[in-house]
């Protein structure tokens, strides 16, 4: 309970600080690896203990999802992640992985300012790859890149590091192809760079990966890598080069927190006028501006009941407080706000613009919506009106 209590302390302390946010996505072709790689971020990161992982957290999901791993019906998972003597608070945002929820993936997208776009190295890079680059890069989301599976390079296909290290860099050549295709206006900035760090390599299974920067603290390369696996000290590998610290590592370091990110996100996500007093304060990430919140996903909780969960662009949301989703008149009046550790829902007194947060009481919205406290807010979504043929009575 103790080590519990200290985490929700620091969360509390680190939501107030915008600069040491990062909210984030993880896009992938499906089997490339997404599941594998939230689920261990998050037990590496220790926001689940041993005790947790293994009894309390799974009496509350079924079967299926204890096969599929624990974040998969989440739709925020968060971790504090030390960096450089410094405590960042990661969110992880729930995309949904599969082509067929278009919507809900641009919906989760809009939510976060950077993805991990996970490629199995075996497969390398796919259709779906390709989809979800594009949809995150449409609505101005920074991407990095984890080239997965690693381990099967070595042990299936038996490649020596040289032949290992030509096949990665085709696959960040691919997907830096797509990037410049589909977000030129960035690409300078954007472009994957394995000598910056915006690149890793590794086994979300395993639980180890390597980067450049990392590579020069820990020592391990693609020929320790290879030595390691070939003589099945995997464990050892996992504890030198721990695949959280490396991918959290590149995530902090790599992309942006929310004051950089709506910054020039807010323009392109939301068609408002920049210059109105909401316009301003989402730019700002302002904790005192009008709310501003998009609702990713509602979940249903035993207790609770629905729970909106979503990004607050600005303004600040405590209880009691009264909200409306835009286009519908009724005001919501707002029972409980809370924030995640790990994957469980903690209830706080007020959570600040630039954080993700889960609400109680939105009894209107749906994932999509946009709820505000400011009369006039134009949502995020734009509503599409399908066009009804016109039926003429004679
Ligand atoms: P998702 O569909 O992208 O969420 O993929 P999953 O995380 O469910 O992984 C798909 C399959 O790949 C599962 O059987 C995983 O155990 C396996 N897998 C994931 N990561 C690795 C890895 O690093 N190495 C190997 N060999 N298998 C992996």
């Amino acid at each position: 309970m103790a080590r519990a209590k200290k985490m929700i302390d620091k969360i509390q302390e680190l939501m107030y600080k915008p600069e040491k946010i990062r909210n984030m996505g993880i896009v992938a072709h499906i089997d490339h690896g997404k599941t594998t790689l939230s689920d261990n971020l998050l037990a590496g990161a220790g926001m689940i203990s041993e005790e947790l992982a293994g009894r309390q957290l799974y009496l509350d999901f079924d079967e299926q999802e204890q096969e599929r791993g624990i974040t998969i019906n989440a739709a925020n998972v968060s971790m504090v992640h030390n960096y450089k003597g410094e405590e960042y608070l990661i969110n992880l945002i729930d995309t949904p992985g599969h082509v067929d929820f278009g919507g809900d993936v641009t919906r989760a997208m809009r939510a976060v300012d950077g993805a991990i776009v996970v490629v199995d190295a075996v497969e390398g890079v796919m259709p779906q790859t390709e989809t979800v680059l594009r949809q995150a890069l449409r609505e101005n989301v920074k991407p990095v890149l984890f080239v997965n599976k690693v381990d099967r390079l070595i042990k299936e296909l038996e490649l020596s590091p040289e032949e290992m290290q030509k096949r990665l860099i085709d696959v960040i050549n691919e997907v830096n192809k797509l990037i410049k295709a589909m977000k030129p206006e960035r690409y300078d900035e954007w472009r994957l760079d394995v000598t910056k760090g915006s690149v890793a390599f590794g086994s979300a299974l395993y639980k180890w990966a390597v980067s450049v920067p990392a590579m020069k603290e820990t020592g391990i390369g693609f020929k320790e890598v290879t030595e390691y696996i070939k003589e099945g000290k995997v464990n050892e590998l996992s504890k030198k080069s721990p695949l959280h610290t490396v991918v959290l590592d590149m995530v902090v370091r790599h992309l942006p927190n929310p004051l950089q990110a709506q910054k020039d996100r807010i323009k392109v996500i939301w068609k408002g006028d920049i210059e109105s007093e909401e316009g301003k304060a989402m730019i700002k990430c302002d904790p005192k501006g009008p709310v501003a919140l998009m609702i990713t996903k509602i979940i249903a909780d035993p207790h609770a009941g629905e729970i909106a969960v979503g990004r607050l662009f600005s303004g600040t949301i405590k209880s009691g407080m009264e909200l409306f989703v835009v286009d519908r008149k009724a005001k919501n009046r707002i029972q409980n706000v809370g924030l995640f550790m790990g994957p469980k829902r903690v209830d706080v007194p007020e959570i600040p613009a630039g954080n993700i947060v889960a609400v109680v009481g939105l009894k209107d919205a749906v994932a999509g919506s946009t709820c505000t406290n400011k009369e006039g807010f134009i949502p995020f979504e734009s509503i599409k009106h399908v066009s009804e043929p016109v039926v003429t009575m004679a």
